[in-house]
């Protein structure tokens, strides 16, 4: 029996490792910090069966090292971020403010109540992205963990800094530290203002569907259930001082994702009794096809081109693979969103 400290458990990621880890540690308390931002969501985690939030931010350094102390707890995940990329191209400053000095600051409590006492086993996982390596051409081979960092946006350069601050503070202090770099993730409980829920959502409203540019950029594809199960992986057997690419499986273009989204939206509206009422102004309720509100808009601002991760030292290291393949996650996905419109509705009218 153990505690563990989740930062931005109340976040999309955050939010489904907490489900993960009571269901599958249920002897484990999960403390979540989270400072409930526009992208925090008590109700995400309402349910949860063995954990409690702690309303706060994690640039606090004298709460962080309270509850590290009275809640007697050796290991933090370390979720908490702003991590919109287009809220980072219009507002860079709030990415500075929690991405670096949130994580330097976390990593000087974890460092003050761990290193400064008997010196107890702990470990402090750090959660980062795939966007620190910059963009491939299409011939590129993917990334590995030893890819140079090359971060083109105010969100992976904040990144990026906060992945070398957690290196930095085991190089130098002997903090024990992991660090996953993972793919674009989906599933439940993402806000919708990310590609798959938004694209949902607003086939389901009869809105424009937004594509970028020619719709061509490759993301890899990760469901949240998988990326858990990384990293689980990362703190039952990853090394201290090193780092993993958890990836999907799953490179498609943008383009794809959303043909796919398309069709899944025309399916259910076949499948499930009383859509057609829910949502009359969807083209799909009116014999129309989703795919009709697709809409070229203006591409986003040094917008990366492709993104793929060869996950070769965590599968030969930790075990891992993912297990959902992109259709089967992505319908379940979809599902999961009609069956927990209490959940989104009110985020649509939500002050960001
Ligand atoms: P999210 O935006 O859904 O959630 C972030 C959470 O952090 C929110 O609950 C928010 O309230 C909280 N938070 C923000 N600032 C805080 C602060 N100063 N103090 C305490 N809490 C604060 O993000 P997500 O999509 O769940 O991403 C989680 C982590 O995974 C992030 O570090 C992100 O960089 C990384 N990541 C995400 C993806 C993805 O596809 N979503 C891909 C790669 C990496």
């Amino acid at each position: 029996m153990a505690n563990i400290l989740v930062t931005g458990g109340a976040g999309f990621i955050g939010g489904n490792f907490v489900h993960f880890w009571n269901a599958r540690n249920p002897e484990d308390h999960v403390v979540v910090l989270d400072a409930l931002t526009y992208a925090g969501n008590r109700s995400t985690i309402a349910g949860a069966t063995n954990a409690d939030l702690v309303e706060g931010d994690i640039r606090d350094q004298g709460l962080v090292e309270q509850l590290l102390r009275e809640r007697d707890i050796a290991t933090i995940v370390h979720f908490a971020a702003e991590s919109h990329v287009d809220r980072s191209i219009s507002g860079p400053d709030a990415f500075i403010d929690t991405n670096i000095l949130g994580t330097n600051s976390l990593l000087k409590a974890a460092r003050s109540v761990w290193l400064d006492g008997d010196g107890k086993e702990h470990r402090f996982h750090h959660i980062s992205t795939d966007e620190v390596f910059g963009s491939l051409g299409n011939d590129d081979p993917a990334f590995s963990e030893t890819t140079p960092y090359a971060p083109n946006s105010p969100y992976s350069a904040s990144k990026a800094a906060s992945d070398h601050l957690v290196r930095a503070y085991h190089h130098t202090y002997g903090l024990e530290v992991t660090t996953s770099n993972c793919s674009n993730n989906y599933g439940p409980y993402q806000y919708p203002e990310k590609l798959i829920p938004l694209f949902f959502l607003n086939a389901l409203s009869g809105k424009p569907l937004p594509i970028y540019g020619d719709g061509m950029n490759v993301r890899d594809w990760l469901h949240v259930e998988d990326h858990c199960c990384g990293i689980e992986a990362c703190l039952t057997k990853g090394q201290p001082g090193e780092t993993y690419n958890i990836g999907g499986g799953a490179e498609l273009p943008n383009m794809e994702v959303i043909d796919a989204i398309c069709r899944e939206v025309d399916r259910a509206f076949e499948e499930v009794a009383g859509l057609a009422e829910r949502y009359p102004d969807a083209p799909a309720a009116k014999g129309g096809k989703s795919d009709s509100l697709k809409t070229f808009v203006t591409d986003r601002a040094g917008h990366d081109r492709r993104y793929a991760i060869d996950e070769t030292k965590a599968r030969g290291e930790l075990g891992y693979s993912a297990a959902h393949g992109f259709d089967e996650g992505l319908r379940q996905t979809l599902r999961w969103y009609l069956d927990n419109e209490d959940w989104w509705r009110p985020l649509l009218t939500r002050e960001a």
